[in-house]
């Protein structure tokens, strides 16, 4: 008879931040018995042209549905949630959440127009999963109710501990348990499964008390009207943000789409302070400016969020103006600096003041920076790390950090890396496929198949077309017919080109013997060939060819 095994398995967010997908396996390999933590997204960009959303690809896990018994979420965050909607419905199995992070999950259900079994379970809730014994503790993080997951098996326990920071104070909802923390490690922990985005940073990431009282300052020291941006999800830094606004006598108004979703949810569970309460933009649009603050999405430059769309001007409910302030209570997620930096000289260019975390301390990360990671090492004092939730120098320094806090062995995955923890040392024993899912319009594509690389391609190339009409006799019926796009038109004398590669549209034809004329595939690359060349000499550069053949 085989062993029994626990196994580990990311499928995404080990090699990347964002798209967490990472499953747990018990028994002998045949029949092993999965669970998975986390169904994210990943978030396009400008080298993805016309995708905005990226999932892992769940390919191998949806072979062994069979015995996927669960999907458990420990945040409501977009890279660890946002691919539920678009997913989960296919593994038909529960979902396990506690309330807000469930209340996220429904209205991306609804959204979606699809449903699956959602379990709403409590923040120290602890249950069984086949051979899986399941318990949540409460971590802090920048969202509500961010949870640890204890995967207790025969073969030993590990934390995953999803993301976290150690927030002494937090202004929403409870301080991490170091408690059970503790008592983890006091049972003896075989592994911990950890965030490793801050790993590169020293010290420790802040307090979001500390956060509320410098906004609170700041916010009573401006004169204009004031817009404040944040992270929605971010529902204590919201709610320190109308607390500094009513201190210095201004009611909030909320714009954007997901400012509005995030606090209903955040109602809707009972989280949110009872007497916080908003005026409608109609009514914000009469009021004096000095009593008004607008709490906006887009702090990454979102094109389409409020921020942006006040910042071109085109904003329904909000005009800024000279002596105005706009306060970027968040930072820059890499990647997105174009975009916010192009945000914030629009606003420059209005006249109004800007101000970032770099001139104020109005924002804290929601990860553990070393010291804060040492802590939680000593608190669960596990025998191995295996860092996840990072790119790949995040958790090769993770790995290596780990060694010195510690743990007798450090293994550092890639998504697709199977790892044994137990029996024996923790091993890499398979590589299983993984890679990503493109949303592109309404369909979910492999990267390898997705249309989105050949848009890449013609983004940077221009595209010449060729038509042509072939007769029985393999002869053309009429000279060729060209179009163009993405290339120039014409040459640097303004002469136009079409007669140019019609012309070798003809040629590359007229060589082929009359056999291959038969062939579309022969003709096809004949064609490209000859026009390519042409377009090259005249261009300098080689466009994308595009033949049609009209057979009459
Ligand atoms: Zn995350
Ligand atoms: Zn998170």
């Amino acid at each position: 008879m085989a062993r029994e095994e626990l196994v580990f398995l990311p499928l995404g967010g080990s090699g990347e931040i964002g798209m967490n997908m990472n499953l747990y396996g018990f028994g002998p390999p045949h029949s092993r018995k999965w669970i998975m933590i986390d169904c994210g997204v990943l978030f396009g960009d400008l080298s993805t042209p016309g995708i905005d959303i990226i999932t892992p690809d769940p390919a191998f896990i949806l072979e062994h549905k069979k015995n996927l018994k669960a999907l458990i979420l420990t945040h409501g965050h977009e890279d660890h949630i946002g691919a539920v909607a678009l997913l989960a419905p296919k593994f038909d199995c529960p979902v396990y959440a506690t309330p807000f992070t469930a209340a996220l999950v429904r209205r991306k259900l609804a959204e979606a127009e699809t449903t699956l079994d959602l379990r709403v379970v409590d923040m120290s809730a602890r249950f069984e999963i086949g051979p899986f014994n399941i318990e949540f503790v409460t971590l802090t993080h920048s969202i509500p109710e961010p949870s640890g997951i204890i995967v207790r098996t025969k073969l030993g326990n590990v934390l995953h501990t999803g993301d976290w920071k150690i927030d002494p104070e937090p202004t929403l909802g409870p301080v991490t348990d170091s408690k059970t923390l503790t008592a983890l490690g006091d049972d003896g922990l075989l592994a911990m499964v950890c965030d490793s985005t801050n790993v590169l940073s020293k010290g420790e990431s802040g307090s979001e008390t500390r956060v509320r009282e410098n906004l609170t300052k700041l916010i009573a020291e401006q004169e204009g009207r004031v817009a404040v941006t944040t992270f929605a999800s971010n529902v204590s830094r919201v709610v320190s943000i109308c607390e500094a606004a009513a201190a210095a006598g201004r009611s909030v108004c909320l714009l954007g789409r997901s400012m509005l979703r995030v606090v209903e949810a955040a109602r809707e569970v009972g989280i949110l302070p009872e007497n916080l309460t908003f005026v409608e933009p109609q009514e914000a649009g009469f009021m004096p400016r000095e009593f008004v603050l607008y709490l906006c999405t887009g702090s990454q430059g979102e094109r389409q969020a409020a921020l942006a769309r006040i910042a071109r001007d085109e904003h329904r409910d909000l005009t800024l103006s000279e002596g105005d302030t706009v306060i970027f209570s968040s930072k820059i997620i890499p990647g997105n600096e174009r975009e916010i930096y192009a945000l914030q000289n629009m606003l420059v260019d209005l006249g109004v003041h800007v101000i970032t975390e770099k001139d104020r301390f109005i924002h804290v990360s929601g990860h553990p920076c070393r010291d804060e990671l040492k802590k939680m090492y000593e608190w669960a004092r596990p025998r191995y790390a295996v860092p996840v939730h990072g790119e790949a120098r995040h958790l090769e320094e993770h790995a290596e950090f780990a060694l010195t806090l510690g743990v007798e062995e450090s293994i550092a995955p890639r998504n697709g890396d199977l790892i044994r923890l137990a029996p024996g040392a923790p091993e890499v024993i398979d590589e299983v496929p993984s890679g990503r899912l493109l949303l592109d319009g309404a369909m979910l594509l492999p990267e390898g198949s997705s249309p989105m690389r050949e848009r890449r391609k013609l983004a940077y190339e221009g595209i010449v077309s060729v038509a042509i009409a072939v007769d029985s006799d393999g002869e053309l019926v009429a000279p060729p017919a060209i179009g163009i796009l993405g290339a120039p038109h014409a040459d640097e004398d303004g002469e136009p080109i079409a007669g140019d590669l019609q012309e070798a549209a003809e040629d590359g034809f007229e060589r082929l013997a009359r056999k291959k004329r038969e062939d579309d595939e022969a003709v096809s690359i004949a064609v490209q060939r000859a026009v390519r060349n042409r377009m090259t000499s005249i261009w300098g550069r080689r466009p994308i060819v595009g033949v049609l053949i009209n057979r009459v």
